[in-house]
């Protein structure tokens, strides 16, 4: 089944076209920033499983680990879709509120518990992997 990740404007998308399995969640300082939110929430799946749609603009971020995200973000309205790791190639990360899909699987891991907001409850499925 096709699924369809879009920025606010529709412009660029991410067509996802295999079954969206997992999701994990970052918590650390850089995925608020990016977001706006207390978290960041992402799938990722194999590049050959993803087809992308319209213009999208590049920011290259270095990760604590020393790995590199290449974000991808609509230039018209500024919402970040998808991103490649360098650690990871053949794999896209995508936002996971860019499908508006409230049905995606609930998340398996997450990142950056430390960092978390201090309200916040996480479900039980969340496994936590602690960076280092
Ligand atoms: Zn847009
Ligand atoms: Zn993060």
């Amino acid at each position: 089944m096709k699924q369809e990740a879009q920025c606010s404007c529709g412009q660029l998308k991410a067509i996802v076209d295999c079954e969206i399995t997992k999701t994990s969640i970052c918590h650390c300082f850089e995925c608020q920033k990016r977001t706006g939110s207390a978290f960041g929430i992402q799938i990722r799946v194999e590049q050959d499983k993803v087809l992308i749609e319209g213009g999208s603009t590049t920011f290259k971020r270095t990760g604590d680990s020393g790995g590199v995200a290449t974000f991808h973000f609509c230039p018209k309205c500024g919402s970040t879709v998808y991103w490649e790791l360098d650690g990871m190639p053949g794999s896209i990360v995508i936002a996971a509120g860019s499908f508006a899909n409230p049905k995606l699987p609930s998340p398996t891991f997450m990142v950056y518990g430390n960092r978390m907001h201090h309200w916040l409850t996480m479900p039980e499925s969340a496994v936590e992997y602690f960076m280092t």
